[in-house]
């Protein structure tokens, strides 16, 4: 019998009363590890209750003390660590030093929102007016809710909820319904940490329970993060709600290879850039533009071996690459491969027939590498979210800003090159959220703001660092005067 998961709501267990379940696999061997349960209407506002009874007595909670709930918070994760990469591992699939990596960038944003009582400190003007002051605060908002992808359990929900807390507001996350583990390994955490019961609560589930986060009127704020399509939908419902919604989408990125790179570097960061966690990297590098075909030719006989040679298995053993999430994932992956094949693009490593003795059943694929690949090609128009690099060649600098600013996605981008004039301006001209120079995957520190541009991102506000604090929270502007006399004034006061 598969053990089912729980809901966890006002700080307890919550089987859910929908009747609803999913499967939730270890991608490694194929094998359902669990079942987890799939929240109606009735689930989410039952969590929607409990966010909204601990309101009041969690925003009353003085910065400071919000902050030593994260302090202790920190220390809680930093000794779960292991436990934590190893629910990530069993449920997602990626290679353990990588869900360590996971863990240590979401904590990041844990020690950046221990610095609230800082950046909740408003602006304060004296004297806007004569004996008049004023100064600004930064409000909590109320109950607000975190829809989560697959492809980063832990790091994801961290990307928001720390931040969110910290700012007095609190918090639902429905987390990817396909490893929601890591999810409720963090409630735990937060409860021993002395979080009040209610301020964080998890719903697991899929379509209807988002829905039902999304009409809920006393969700006053949607973060998201996920494919495109999804991203763009929950920004119009949320949005014609009156919602606050800042919702990341997919990515297409382009790496920009100069003739002057060092292509031996630029293997090595390719293979850790497309390859690493499966490629199921919103920040992977799926794109490898070349300037010149000379530097195309090289680097692909650089890679090609390399590619052919990554060593793959179970994520626990610590490979270079896990299986995919679901077979599901793993077969639409092979498609794209298919219809690359199809569209002309030339498959110089080919990792369809990958087979793994002592796991038939994990949902692996070998790393794959197409060259020649061409604007109009849907392997190219379209976000794989797989092993998959494709080699593009462009006559120059221009061509390739070109080529990646027409691109529908604009999440992150790199330049690989000696020149420092070139790279400066690939990182002005280029239309993308997060640019590395000679850095693969350039994904900004926790007190930096992460975001992409065009598709990648609907809303204003990027996550995490200044913005995030900014998306939780609403400015009020306060004006004061202690008049000594009372006189009427009926014209535009102008602060003389
Ligand atoms: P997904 O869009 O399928 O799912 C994301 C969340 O939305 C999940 O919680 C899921 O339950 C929910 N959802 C799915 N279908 C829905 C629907 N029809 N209506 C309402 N909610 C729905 O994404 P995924 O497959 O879990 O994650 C991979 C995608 O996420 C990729 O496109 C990747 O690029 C993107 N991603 C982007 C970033 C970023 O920062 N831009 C970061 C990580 C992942």
């Amino acid at each position: 019998m598969t053990d089912v998961l729980n809901h966890h709501i006002n700080g307890q267990p919550w089987l859910g009363s929908s009747g609803r379940h999913g499967e939730v696999f270890n991608p490694a061997s194929g094998q359902i590890s669990v079942r987890v349960p799939l929240a109606g209407a009735a689930d989410v506002a039952l969590a929607v209750d409990a966010a909204a009874a601990a309101y009041p007595g969690w925003a009353a909670t003085t910065p400071l003390n919000r902050a030593r709930v994260m302090f202790r918070f920190k220390e809680l994760l930093e000794r779960h660590a292991d436990a934590l990469a190893a629910i990530i591992t069993s449920e997602h699939g990626k290679v353990i030093s990588d869900a360590r990596g996971e863990v240590t960038r979401g904590l990041e944003v844990v020690e950046f929102a221990c610095g609230i009582p800082h950046l909740l400190k408003g602006e304060h003007s004296i004297n806007v007016g004569r004996d008049v002051d004023s100064w600004s605060e930064c409000s909590p908002l109320g109950v607000v809710a975190g829809i989560t992808p697959f492809n980063f359990p832990a790091m994801v929900p961290l990307w928001m909820f720390p931040v969110a807390l910290a700012c007095g507001n609190t918090f639902v996350l429905k987390p990817s319904e396909r490893d929601p583990s890591a999810a409720l390994f963090m409630a735990e955490l937060l409860q021993q940490a002395g979080l009040p019961d209610g301020v964080f609560n998890v719903i697991h589930g899929d379509k209807q329970a988002v829905d039902a986060l999304i009409d809920e009127p006393r969700v006053q704020a949607l973060g998201f993060v996920g494919s495109t399509p999804i991203a763009e939908y929950i920004h119009a419902r949320g949005s014609a709600q009156g919602k606050r919604v800042q919702a990341l989408g997919g990515a297409k990125n382009h790496m920009v290879v100069l003739p002057d790179a060092d292509i031996a570097g630029v293997a090595s960061a390719l293979l850790g850039a497309a390859y690493g966690s499966a490629g199921e990297r919103c920040m992977a590098i799926s794109v490898a533009v070349c300037v010149g075909d000379a530097c195309a030719d090289a680097l692909v006989a650089e890679l090609a071996p390399r590619v052919t040679a990554l060593s793959i298995g179970p994520g626990c053993d610590d490979p270079e690459m896990g299986p995919l999430v679901t077979a599901t994932h793993r077969d639409k992956v092979r498609d794209y491969v298919d219809l690359g094949v199809q569209e002309g693009a030339s498959l110089v490593v080919d990792g369809r027939n990958l087979t793994m003795a002592d796991h038939p059943d994990g949902f692996y694929l070998g790393g794959c590498l197409f060259d020649h690949v061409q604007p109009q090609m849907r392997i190219y128009r379209e976000e794989i979210f797989g092993p998959v690099l494709c080699v593009m060649r462009v006559p120059d600098l221009a061509a390739a800003l070109a080529l990646v600013n027409q691109h529908e996605f604009g999440n992150g981008t790199a330049i690989f090159t000696r020149d420092g004039g070139a790279a400066r301006q690939f990182a002005h001209q280029v239309q993308a959220g997060m640019v590395g120079i000679n850095v693969p995957i350039p994904v900004p520190m926790a007190f930096h703001s992460f975001g992409g541009w065009k598709r990648s991102l609907f809303g204003p506000l990027h996550m995490h660092g200044p913005d995030g604090v900014r998306f939780y929270t609403r400015l009020k502007t306060i004006t004061a005067r202690w008049p000594d006399s009372h006189a009427a004034e009926f014209s535009m006061p102008t602060m003389k």
